[in-house]
């Protein structure tokens, strides 16, 4: 199979196009927009003719994910952490940077934070303060030019659902242990959205909250010490190493492809009755970790043994989405079969790791 992205980006505007949304001419700030999810957001805002302006402080974000788009006359990279103040067209703040030469944003999408599991152990305080610090900064420059405030949240703010909130709606409140090992970023990013609905009281701005649940595909990070399990286990097939699963391999996840949730997140921030409300965006269908090592392994036609390693800590059972709200109100459900969407991310595995 030969995969290209530029053909999934294709993809994604045919289908916004199909129901008349385009981007064009809007002023869009993307926190995180080197990330995996933010550059895929980049590549179609800039593709429908909007400009760009990409804020990432390249921590778990890659230069190389954006790149292509350097030389777009529409594309403006910010080398900047969100955690720390940041002001667009005017500021009398002291100690804050100020980008004077941009003077009008209308729409922010903030999607900078680490996700990965591993990295909660190794950087929660960045963690904490781009999904809180972050958020607010955010919310501040939303407020200064009056815009629309999109907010990356996650199926995190769940925790550790039981079996009656399975598949899980919105109005779960979450089952999430504070002090945990995972705390850093399920209570941050459960922070950030009652920042973002503290400034849609306060200041009236209008705000929509999404909450993602596992996506992957291609530019996803992979690595030893990033350890999301699809990229982890592709990696280990592909090199015919022992694929790591954490527990007996029953605990279970629902993986939405890439393509589908961008066209998902673009579908809410144009939608214009999705003014203040919060939606999941996943796929209902549950997959095991062991079925997943399997399927990997077959696609893959690897030599790996699948070895079996302890369950992390607070490690969430089952996860699903209820997904009533999106199609209902967006129109919206994820196309893409989990097979098909392998098959594409191991593609571009075997081209760029
Ligand atoms: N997992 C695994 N082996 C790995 C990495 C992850 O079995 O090498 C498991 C992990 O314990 C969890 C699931 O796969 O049950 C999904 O993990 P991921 O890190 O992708 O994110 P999460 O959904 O937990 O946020």
């Amino acid at each position: 199979m030969v995969y290209q992205i530029k053909d999934d980006i294709n993809e994604i505007i045919n289908r916004l196009e199909k129901e008349s949304i385009s981007f064009k001419d809007k002023i869009i700030l993307v926190s995180g927009g080197a990330g995996f999810l933010g550059s895929w957001v980049c590549d179609v805002l800039i593709k429908q003719g909007a400009t760009c302006i990409c804020l990432d402080n390249l921590s778990s974000g890659s230069f190389s994910n954006i790149i292509h788009l350097m030389d777009k006359k529409n594309f403006r990279f910010i080398n900047h952490d969100i955690s720390k103040p940041i002001y667009f067209g005017f500021s009398n703040y002291p100690n804050s940077v100020c980008v004077g030469d941009i003077k009008k944003i209308d729409i922010v999408l903030h999607m900078a934070s680490r996700a990965s599991p591993f990295e909660f152990k190794e950087h929660p305080i960045s963690i904490l303060k781009s999904n809180t610090l972050g958020t607010m900064n955010a919310l501040g420059i939303t407020k200064s030019h009056n815009a629309l405030f999109f907010y990356t949240s996650t199926s995190e703010t769940y925790g550790n659902p039981p079996d009656e909130a399975i598949p899980t709606p919105e109005s779960y409140f979450g089952n999430v242990n504070p002090v945990g090992p995972r705390s850093c970023y399920d209570e941050s990013k459960r922070a950030g959205e009652a920042f973002v609905k503290a400034y849609e009281l306060q200041h009236k701005i209008r705000t929509k909250i999404v909450r993602i649940f596992n996506t992957s595909g291609p530019r996803i990070r992979h690595g030893p010490e990033f350890g999301r399990v699809v990229p982890n286990f592709i990696h280990q097939a592909l090199n015919d190493e022992d694929i790591t699963v954490f527990g007996n391999g029953s605990q279970t996840r629902s993986f939405t492809y890439v393509v589908d949730e961008i066209e998902g997140i673009l579908k809410f921030v144009y939608n214009k009755e999705a003014i203040g409300e919060v939606i999941n965006l996943g796929t209902e269908k549950e997959y095991t970790i062991l079925e997943l090592a399997n399927l990997i392994r077959d696609l893959t036609n690897s030599k790996s043994k699948i070895i079996f390693k302890s369950l992390p800590i607070d490690d969430p059972v089952r996860r699903s989405p209820d997904i009533s709200k999106a199609k209902k109100i967006l129109n919206w459900e994820p196309k893409t079969s989990l097979k098909e969407a392998l098959e594409k991310t191991i593609s571009w595995f075997k081209d760029n790791e």
